[in-house]
């Protein structure tokens, strides 16, 4: 070999020592970076660690709360509204009647027709629209006119196909799902807005009385019959169905719960209800707190930077509006903290960029090469090329974020269910049967539910009805049933309507 050939082998064998340890340097940065997010996904796990010990925490916090909204004013997170629903439909509304159900994403406008006599309900045509996002931080009236534009058509399409209404004032239930102080079951004001709606000029005004003004404008004769929380509209169709109904959940854009409450046990204002027996009680339990909650540094953060920190804590846990930006900053830190993501993508900076559906398809994608995930990152989130093994980390991080929310919100029930005497310490539930028996003789009782996150999200409700299992005993979680309400919502304002403009009738005899 002459001196150029040495010198040529020289240069290649230094050639294959710097491209063998870049290589190497490559292989152990990698590992390290895989490390680190297993590191971090371990580390989330833990705090979101809801061994059934804490789970039974949070049922005793909530039964705790409740009874501390029910004494004073501000006594709790918990508000406890009082709704002055003191009955539910009992199936002989007649009728055609309205509804318009206003909740975080989409409104809808229904329209219903009862038959009377413990009849089925014998028709209810819906429609659903997306509220445009920018009406969410707009002006009363904007928000309104447009509400009540759609409503008028809605309401001309229907009368034109089928037969117009005999009433010459239509009669509409109106779902505002935002907390509301009620003066009656028809009226009441705005207290915060929740949800990523923010229309300042609107807090402290009559909510029933802002719509009405905008049918008037709009040309509409219709009369807001009843003002309901859409949890409140969900006990009233279940109760309608099924009258072991006792309370109902929402799981939708934000979390809140109701239920029928003894008049006597709302002791902050004993004097205004001593005729009556009962009341439907709002929970608005998305505000919920608990030192036993538990909370990760993602928490923290998707808190403080929110439009309302220190806010709605139980809500940002659970509901549908949140689970997918804390699932958007976990991956966030994993990719800023190693670089198994390849760069940081700017996509991952963009708040709430990754909706709780899409989480939820990535969650249940059951392609063998997770190619929904796949498409997520590199669609939504703009990260390519994702590695399988990270598209694994990906599903595990949904997996952890909404098995957390489905089990507190479990916890969240049969705090509810333990506070009105599911325990049988007394209260609704507890039948002088179930007082007498074994737990398994123990009263059925239904609780309601409502919303896109339980009714599409199949882990979450898998999740959820497990946790139920677990708190309770597989024996008394048997006689607890939880039950869809499909539009519940509105449907129940419309019943709603119904039994208040009877009951009204009746008054005026
Ligand atoms: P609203 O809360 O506006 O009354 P819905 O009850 O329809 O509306 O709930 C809508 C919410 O449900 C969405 O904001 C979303 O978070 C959640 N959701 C809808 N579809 C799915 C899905 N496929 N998987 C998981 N969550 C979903
Ligand atoms: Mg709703």
């Amino acid at each position: 070999m002459g001196k150029v050939g040495v010198a040529l082998a020289a240069a290649c064998a230094a050639a294959a020592c710097v491209t063998a340890a870049v290589m190497v340097r490559r292989r152990m940065r990698r590992r390290r970076g895989w490390r680190k997010v297993v590191t971090l996904l371990e580390e989330l796990e833990e705090g979101c660690a809801t061994p059934v010990g804490r789970l039974r925490q949070v049922v005793d916090a909530m039964a705790v709360e409740m009874h501390a909204g029910l004494a004073s004013e501000g006594g709790s997170k918990l508000k406890m509204l009082l709704t002055y629903v003191h009955n539910l439909p009992t199936g002989t509304e007649k009728g055609i009647y309205y509804a318009l159900d206003l909740g975080g994403t989409n409104f809808r406008v229904l329209r219903v027709k009862l038959g009377g006599q413990r009849s089925t309900i014998i028709e209810h045509n819906v429609e659903r629209q997306p509220i445009p996002q920018h009406l969410m931080t707009s002006t009363t009236e904007e928000l309104f006119d447009f509400i009540a534009t759609k409503l008028k058509d809605f309401v001309e399409r229907e009368e034109n196909v089928s037969e117009p209404s005999v009433e010459e004032t239509r009669e509409l239930g109106f779902t505002f799902s935002f907390p509301v102080k009620q003066n009656s079951s028809s009226t009441g004001t705005l207290l915060k807005w929740t949800k990523g709606f923010s229309i300042q000029d609107m807090v402290g005004r009559d909510v029933s009385q802002c719509l009405q003004e905008a049918m008037s404008r709009n040309g509409l004769n219709m009369r807001v019959a009843a003002l309901v929380n859409d949890t409140v509209g969900t006990l009233a169709l279940g109760h309608y169905h099924d009258q072991d109904t006792v309370a109902s959940v929402i799981f939708g854009t934000g979390t809140n719960a109701c239920y029928l409450e003894r008049a006597d046990a709302i002791i902050k204002c004993q004097g205004l209800l001593s005729t009556s027996g009962a009341m439907v009680v709002n929970m608005e339990w998305g505000n919920f707190w608990s030192s036993h909650l538990p909370r990760t540094s993602y928490d923290v953060d998707l808190d403080c930077e929110s439009p309302n920190p220190n806010d709605q804590g139980f809500e940002k846990m659970i509901s549908g509006m949140y689970l997918g930006d804390i699932v958007r900053r976990v991956v966030l830190r994993m990719s800023q903290e190693s670089d198994v993501f390849g760069p940081v993508s700017s996509g991952l900076l963009v708040p709430f960029i990754l909706r709780t559906p899409m989480i939820a398809a990535m969650h249940e994608d059951d392609s063998p090469n997770l190619m929904e995930v796949a498409r997520i990152l590199r669609d939504t989130l703009q990260i390519p090329d994702v590695p399988l093994n990270v598209r694994k980390l990906v599903v595990k991080v949904c997996d952890v974020v909404t098995r957390r929310a489905a089990r507190l919100a479990a916890a969240g029930i049969v705090g509810l269910l333990k506070k009105i005497g599911w325990d049988r310490n007394g209260g609704t539930a507890s039948s002088s049967k179930a007082k007498g028996g074994s737990q398994s003789k123990m009263r059925r009782t239904v609780v309601a539910v409502e919303g896109g996150l339980y009714t599409n999200y199949t882990m979450f409700r898998e999740y959820l009805n497990e946790a139920m299992g677990e708190i309770l005993g597989e024996d008394v979680a048997e006689n607890v049933l939880i039950r869809v309400m499909d539009d519940g919502s509105g449907i129940g304002a419309a019943l709603l309507a119904a039994s208040h403009s009877a009951s009204l009738a009746i008054d005026s005899i």
